[in-house]
């Protein structure tokens, strides 16, 4: 059955990017619904920053985000969007009170996902956006206008349709990749989606005793087609690795599975250099593991030395193959991972629609006029720390502007 009502824009996907292109939509005077699979959507807001919402970056570098796309593109519609106008936008249209967290630095949303959730779709509702739950559309059909089907058969019409699904990743709040299987067959060019921003799983159980452990560290996963890098958090865990070095650097691992391609993964425990190490392992009356846990928690120094049965004596004592060995050790260690642990647990879906194929301006699709595509869905991933809600409220915006006014013009 069909609702008669014809909508000038139909939002599909109620996250941080859908709500954005619902709320600038009907700023533009647009008849503009918001559809949603679940009843509980935009469940990552809530999720996110372990529920305290790490909502925007503190910059913005568009070098650090991941794309296989145009990096000149990415580049261009990041920058569309100045960082303090969307500040001033959650601030004074939104109303959320940010505060920066006086360790991490990191900008954060007063009461968390609930209030930024609960804000965003205020102000949709406010702007006149009517919110459909428990509407999973599995079908996108005809193109003027668009039908909406959902698996019960019932379909909603509308002149423009924004795609706002997100990835594959935590497909349990309702981002399951069914949205890029739409426009895959509709034409669309999709760059294979892999999970990032995940933990990687450990090959060996010795590391399992140091789980809980913390430190900062630089994290530099390779494989034979590419490199990433970054000092930050290490945590060791039951399974594995995790902190946001890992986080920022396990999409290699996981794309070199997809390319079946060989994926390392090396440790430098510390930001001593190797001409550091070799002077404090060299000089002085200390002991090695005196050396050592100086720079790193006592734990990992001994299961480092461990690994290469060295324990006792002072550094003066050591032959230079061996001090050579323990350096390697510390600054180029090889962590023993087997992969990384997969949608379930990624923050997002690296890969997705590749950005030739809409408009930059406006985020049409260049091969279906009116239907538009904003967030996870598309070929762009950043770093953990705001970057990723950065993107899906500029994306959101560009897509809804776009069609609202489109639509009444
Ligand atoms: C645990 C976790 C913590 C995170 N923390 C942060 C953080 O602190 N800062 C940050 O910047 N980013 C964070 N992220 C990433 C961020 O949440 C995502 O990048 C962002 O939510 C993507 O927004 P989106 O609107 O494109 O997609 P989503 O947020 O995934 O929303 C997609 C919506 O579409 C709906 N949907 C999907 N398919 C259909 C369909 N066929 N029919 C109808 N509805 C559909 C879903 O139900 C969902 O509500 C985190 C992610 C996770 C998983």
């Amino acid at each position: 059955m069909s609702e008669s009502v014809l909508y000038d824009v139909a939002v599909v996907g109620g996250g941080p990017a859908g709500l954005t292109a619902a709320i600038f939509a009907a700023k533009q005077g647009a008849q503009t619904i918001l559809i949603d699979s679940k009843i509980d959507l935009g469940q990552k807001i809530l999720l996110s920053g372990g529920g305290r919402c790490n909502i925007l970056p503190t910059e913005v570098d568009p070098t650090t985000y991941v794309t296989d796309s145009s990096v000149h593109t990415l580049r261009n519609i990041l920058r569309s969007w100045p960082l303090d106008e969307v500040r001033a936008f959650l601030e004074s249209d939104v109303k959320l009170k940010l505060k920066t967290d006086p360790v991490s630095g990191k900008l954060h949303v007063t009461g968390g996902g609930k209030a930024a959730r609960h804000s965003l779709l205020e102000l949709a509702e406010h702007a006149g956006v009517k919110i459909k739950r428990r509407f999973q559309v599995v079908r996108l059909g005809g193109s003027d206008p668009f039908f909406l089907t959902c698996p019960e058969k019932r379909t909603i019409r509308a002149t423009r349709v924004i795609l706002a699904c997100g990835g594959l990743s935590y497909p349990q709040t309702g981002s399951d990749g069914l949205a890029l299987e739409i426009l895959r067959s509709r034409e669309h060019q999709i760059v294979p989606p892999y999970p990032a921003l995940t933990p990687l799983i450990g090959a060996r159980s010795t590391h399992r005793i140091l789980s809980g452990i913390t430190m900062t560290v630089t994290v530099t996963a390779r494989s034979e087609t590419e490199e990433a890098s970054c000092r930050g958090g290490f945590l060791f865990t039951h399974r594995g690795y995790s902190g946001p070095a890992i986080l920022n650097t396990s999409h290699v691992v996981a794309r070199a599975r997809q390319r079946r391609e060989q994926a390392q993964v090396f440790v430098s425990w510390t930001d001593r250099t190797q001409d550091e190490w070799r002077t404090l392992l060299t000089e002085g009356k200390k002991t090695i593991r005196g050396a050592l846990i100086h720079e790193m928690p006592d734990r990992v120094a001994d299961q480092l030395l461990q690994e290469i049965s060295l324990h006792e004596g002072r550094v003066a004592t050591l032959e230079k193959e061996r001090r050579d060995q323990l350096i390697r050790l510390l600054t180029n260690y090889p962590l023993p991972i087997t992969r990384n642990d997969g949608f379930d647990s990624a923050e997002v879906t690296g890969g997705g629609l590749h950005l030739r194929e809409i408009d930059q301006k406006t985020m049409q699709s260049k091969r279906l006029s009116n239907l538009y595509i904003c967030g996870e869905m598309l070929d762009a991933f950043g770093p953990i720390g705001g970057t990723n809600f950065l993107w899906a409220f500029v994306t959101g915006r560009r897509a809804g502007e776009a069609a609202g006014k489109a639509s009444v013009s």
